[in-house]
């Protein structure tokens, strides 16, 4: 396992940025998950700290050494892919063998670890088979089983879940992260699903257009996300955000024009920042519903009930605003409220976030 430092890292191909200025520190062994949407930048990344794409500017360090320049064979990674790259004529023993017997390992010690390997993947089964005459989830296996066959210093693993269904994803979602946890091996994870990431990750580093928005524990992304991007992306549904205009303590929504009067830490935020134009977010988990306004110091807002759609434990209800905006609200008790119905929403002002919208982000 190794410490991977990436400093100052930018890639560009001929006139398009891929990635700027990106800089991280792992410690030992920890899983790092990277997330963002298409073309963001994730793969190249990846692609840099293995070695296979040059760097344009920056440097890729392993336990503090410059690492830069070397070829991949010589960095010591392991990358797993999404189309689990197996040979198709080889059979599951001599897939998970090759890498080291091309490196001339003895065949008493290449027995050894392959059985290692596939008592740990609980794929002793499937040895000798080829890989046409695997499932999906089998193949994945596999492809973890190679990289793990190398005991590499750091594990790159590229959307491997991909082409896998909802149930199986999640079952390997587990194994990977108990194998990643039993290795100890440092783990870049690229994946577009923020449930993925979130759920595998120590820490989630969101990106936009080959840009760092924010890195952090999943908890410290939910939370404290730094700028309304983050909080729109980390969150399923997404946080509601509504524009308002900053007058003193006051916050006028755009919408209906409510007043809300701040007081305590919002307040202050938005008189030490100055900012006029403002997003306010409430995450849907943090709104109610009522039949009446909201009483005393908490805040609340005419809606019409759009539509209802049970989730299973939840219910996600989403209602419109007199803006034709909607406002996603999650309650997990059932509701007597139909499509069509008047409602207020309600929320806390300890549930608020608040962004300048100008410089995009958070105040509070
Ligand atoms: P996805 O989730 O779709 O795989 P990503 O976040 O991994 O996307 P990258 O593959 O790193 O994104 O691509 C980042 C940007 O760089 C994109 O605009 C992409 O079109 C561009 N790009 C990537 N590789 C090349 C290349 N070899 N030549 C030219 N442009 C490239």
């Amino acid at each position: 396992m190794a410490r991977v430092e990436v400093r100052h890292v930018s890639k560009s191909f001929g006139n398009i940025t891929a990635v700027e200025d990106f800089s991280l520190v792992t410690s030992d062994g920890e899983f790092i998950a990277l997330v963002g949407p298409s073309g963001c930048g994730k793969t190249s990344i990846m692609r840099m700290i293995a070695g296979l794409e040059t760097v344009s500017e920056g440097q890729v360090l392993f336990d503090d050494k410059d690492v830069t320049n070397e070829l991949p064979r010589d960095r010591d990674v392991a990358m797993v892919f999404q189309n689990y790259a197996l040979f198709p004529h080889l059979n599951v023993y001599s897939n998970l063998a090759f890498g080291l017997q091309l490196r001339k390992t003895p065949k008493a010690e290449i027995e050894a670890r392959v059985k290692n390997v596939v008592r740990m993947l609980d794929i002793e089964e499937l040895l000798s088979r080829r890989p046409r005459e695997l499932s999906g989830g089998q193949r994945q296996r596999v492809a973890l089983g190679r990289a793990i066959m190398r005991e590499p210093r750091v594990f790159l693993m590229d959307e491997p879940l991909s082409n896998l269904d909802a149930a199986l994803r999640m079952e390997m979602r587990a194994e990977i992260i108990k194998l990643q946890e039993r290795l100890g091996i440092t783990t870049f994870y690229v994946t577009h699903d923020q449930v993925e990431a979130l759920s595998m990750g120590d820490r989630v580093v969101v990106m936009r257009s080959g840009r760092l928005q924010q890195v952090g524990t999943p908890m410290e992304l939910y939370e404290r996300p730094t700028n309304s991007y983050v909080a729109g992306f980390i969150g399923s549904p997404p946080m509601n955000f509504l524009a308002a205009r900053a007058n003193g303590s006051t916050l006028t929504l755009e919408v209906q024009d409510v007043e809300l009067e701040l007081s305590g830490r919002l307040s202050a935020a938005l008189r030490e920042s100055g900012s006029a134009n403002i997003l306010l977010g409430v995450r849907p988990e943090h709104v109610a519903l009522s039949d009446h306004p909201a009483s005393d110091g908490l805040y609340s807002l005419e809606a019409t009930v759009d539509t209802v759609e049970p989730l299973g434990h939840t219910i996600l209800v989403r209602t419109k605003l007199s803006s034709q905006q909607h406002i996603n609200v999650l309650v997990s008790e059932k509701i007597p409220w139909r499509a069509g119905a008047g409602v207020h929403l309600i929320f806390r002002p300890e549930h608020i976030y608040l962004f300048d919208k100008e410089a995009d982000r958070l105040l509070c």
